[in-house]
């Protein structure tokens, strides 16, 4: 067996495959035939601290295996099953996890910065401290995920699904998040300050101390959400449909209401003025002297 991960590409060994092969094999994952033996040697290089940076580990079945401390920068996953992997410490920042598997994977103080994750499935996954900065998360599945202390600032996550996900402490400043949906999740502190969040849905979302300011929700769906103690100063929520929602102490200084829809909204303690409401409906609103 190679005893390095080969940032070259090398064909598989076996004659006629065309398959290019894995990292610590001279073979693809389809004829590493000896399987629990390819993990041990995996687990062995991860133990002794060996980097694995632009490794090839396409296809790889990693399901319900422990990768603590792995150095993956750059690696190649295309087509590999993460489904309830476990990582902690993880260096996967740069990496290829286009429409990988996740599903009920959890990882601690894992670093995705930069990494390409378009419609990968973490559905059901939790996330502690994940540093995915700048990650491409387009269309990727994080419904009913719990996520805790993670930041994907400036990351890329249009048509990304939150739905019933629990997110807490999280940072999405800046990030672009046009027809992301967080049907009925629940947001606790989390930043979306400088977002792009046009089209976006947060139907029946329950959204406690969250940052919008200066974010673009226009035309997004908040109705029959729970917005308390949450910052919309400067947010533009231009012809948003905020129908039959509760908005309990937040700030809406300059807020552009222009066109919105706010019927049936019971607004308590809501902190507001220089605001834009042209053509805006307020009709049964309560609250709004
Ligand atoms: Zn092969």
């Amino acid at each position: 067996m190679a005893q390095t991960a080969n940032r070259e590409r090398r064909g598989c060994s076996t004659s006629g495959c065309q398959f290019d092969a894995i990292a610590l094999s001279d073979h693809c994952w389809q004829h590493t035939t000896d399987r629990d033996a390819y993990k041990n040697t995996l687990f062995e290089h991860v133990d002794a601290r060996k980097s694995l940076a632009g490794g090839n580990f396409a296809k790889v079945d990693f399901e319900d295996v422990i990768l603590d401390g792995a150095d993956l920068r750059g690696a190649n996953f295309s087509g590999a099953c993460m489904r309830r992997v476990s990582l902690k410490n993880v260096n996967l920042a740069e990496a290829c996890l286009a429409h990988t598997n996740w599903e009920k994977s959890y990882l601690e103080k894992v670093n995705l910065a930069g990494a390409n994750l378009q419609g990968a499935d973490m559905s059901r996954a939790d996330l502690v401290k994940v540093a995915a900065e700048e990650a491409r998360c387009s269309h990727v599945d994080f419904s009913s995920a719990g996520m805790e202390r993670c930041s994907f600032v400036e990351a890329f996550l249009d048509f990304a699904n939150f739905s019933e996900a629990h997110v807490e402490h999280t940072s999405f400043a800046a990030a672009v998040m046009g027809g992301c949906s967080f049907e009925s999740a629940e947001l606790v502190r989390c930043d979306l300050s400088r977002t792009n969040l046009a089209g976006a849905t947060f139907h029946g979302a329950v959204c406690r101390g969250v940052n919008f300011h200066l974010s673009r929700p226009a035309a997004a769906n908040f109705r029959e959400a729970t917005l308390e103690d949450c910052n919309l100063a400067k947010a533009i929520i231009r012809e948003a449909d905020f129908s039959n929602s509760t908005l309990a102490r937040c700030d809406l200084l300059e807020t552009v209401m222009e066109r919105g829809r706010f019927k049936s909204v019971v607004f308590e303690n809501v902190n507001r003025g220089n605001n834009d409401i042209n053509g805006a409906d307020f009709t049964d609103s309560k609250g709004l002297d």
